[in-house]
């Protein structure tokens, strides 16, 4: 079945209201009669988008954070996956095409209908390719549901915020403090009051230490001489076995407004334990001349790296039990996040699947934690297999790798195929 751009929308925000649906057991009238969030990241923008399209919560949401500063340095993650964009784009009543133009430019479609992966080798005369294979998508059978995007992280911040200007949506360019100065901005009397901010704290909650922690580096690439294993329309993921752990590359079509020349995007990932004492600057180092060696074996560059490289050291969430939020609260950035970000493209999806389920949950009665962690239980299980693969059996699943890519990435990575893409 062949479906035009409207009918591909309807059918991806159907799919979406199935999915919430099913997290949801109960509709009882809302405890609250407003909500402020703290925080203007992709979570917090989506579930004040999908919060106030319900007229009992018309007016009564307020973001307060900081103003956005975008900047062309790649700060957060970059690969969008295509089910991200069915969420992000179902809260705020667009369709994909209008989503992208705002975030990528006109006329400019930054997508991956496929993913391949394979082994990268560092030698003298720089890397080599170990035999690709496709884990995710075909070439050919006429299949086009995007699996992934690649797009700067502020521009799509600064782009959801902008397609908001005509919402009901409160913005407040404030630095929230406490949870008694976030309560001073509600548009109510008896509101929700969300933590959508990188400081778990925030509203009065203990949390633990992270006992992972993610290192990460990535930067625009502009071709030179393309060729294999670059390909168009193709994600490629070049994993790279280095000191016990597997350090895992993404290179991806991309498109950023302000990095014209740049028609791909890559990153090296590694998790290390916290206190593991790695040194930092030499990881980083070493993962920028990984990102260069595979970048050059594909024919691709840097792009301005002064100005657009960025080096990343940011905390794993549990992939297990979580403390719940506080009554009155919502710690919905706690409740989205699990296990380790930057690797396995999974940050941006589940705070949209989280932002969308826990307003419908927050609108329906139905306690939003437990919504939003049962609706993202699968993808915290693909990210811990993930990690298992990558530092507790590197030396094995390299040797699959060598062997049979496809074997090796079967599950949870191919199977889990309907986490990535659009529906449609
Ligand atoms: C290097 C790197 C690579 C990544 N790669 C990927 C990827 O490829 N794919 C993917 O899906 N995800 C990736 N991620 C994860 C992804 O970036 C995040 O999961 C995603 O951006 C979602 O962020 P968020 O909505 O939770 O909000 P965040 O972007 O974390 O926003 C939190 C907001 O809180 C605000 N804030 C902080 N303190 C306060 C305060 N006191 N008061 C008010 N506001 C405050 C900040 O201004 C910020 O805007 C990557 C992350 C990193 C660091």
């Amino acid at each position: 079945m062949t479906l035009n751009l409207d009918d591909r929308t309807q059918y991806r925000d159907h799919c979406v209201d199935q999915f919430v649906g099913r997290h949801l057991p109960k509709v009882s009238p809302s405890e609250y009669d407003s909500a402020v969030i703290a925080g203007n990241g992709i979570g917090a923008q989506v579930f004040a988008a999908q919060l106030a399209k319900h007229p009992q919560f018309a007016g009564k949401v307020t973001i307060v954070a900081p103003p956005l500063v975008e900047s062309r340095r790649l700060i957060n993650g970059v690969s969008l996956r295509g089910l991200a964009a069915d969420f992000i784009s179902y809260a705020l009543g667009i369709d994909h095409s209008t989503l992208l133009e705002v975030i990528a430019g006109r006329g400019n479609t930054p997508v991956a209908y496929r993913q391949t992966a394979s082994m990268a080798v560092r030698g003298r005369d720089g890397v080599r390719f170990t035999h690709r294979a496709t884990w995710h998508g075909s070439r050919g059978n006429g299949r086009s549901e995007p699996v992934i995007y690649g797009v700067r992280n502020s521009r799509l911040v600064g782009g959801i915020r902008e397609l908001l200007t005509d919402s009901s949506v409160r913005f407040i360019d404030e630095k929230v403090s406490s949870r008694d100065h976030l309560r001073g901005f509600a548009a109510g009397d008896k509101p929700l009051l969300v933590n959508a901010t990188t400081i778990p704290s925030l509203l009065g909650t203990t949390v633990g230490k992270p006992k992972q922690l993610v290192l990460a580096v990535q930067a625009p690439l502009m071709p030179s001489s393309l060729k294999e294993p670059a390909e168009a329309a193709t994600a490629f993921a070049p994993l790279i076995r280095r000191e016990g752990i597997i350090d895992v590359g993404y290179i991806t079509p991309f498109s950023d407004p302000e990095s014209p020349r740049s028609t791909w995007y890559g990153i090296i990932a590694r998790v290390v334990d916290a206190d593991s004492g790695f040194d930092k600057e030499r990881e980083h180092r070493i993962m920028v001349e990984e990102l260069e060696g595979v970048a050059a074996g594909m024919g691709l560059t840097m792009d301005d790296p002064e100005e657009t490289l960025a080096k990343a050291l940011v905390p794993a969430s549990p992939w297990g039990k979580i403390p719940p939020s506080q009554p009155g609260t919502l710690d919905l950035k706690r409740m989205y996040s699990g296990g380790a970000p930057c690797y396995y493209a999974d940050g941006m999806v589940s705070s949209a699947i989280g932002g969308v389920v826990g307003a419908q949950a927050i609108v329906t009665g139905n306690d939003p934690d437990t919504a939003i962690r049962n609706a993202l239980r699968p993808y915290r299980w693909h990210n811990f297999l993930w990690w298992i693969e990558t530092t507790k059996i590197p030396l094995l699943a390299d040797m699959l790798m060598r062997v049979s890519v496809r074997t090796a990435m079967a599950y949870p990575h191919s199977a889990g195929l309907r986490l990535w893409r659009s529906a449609a």
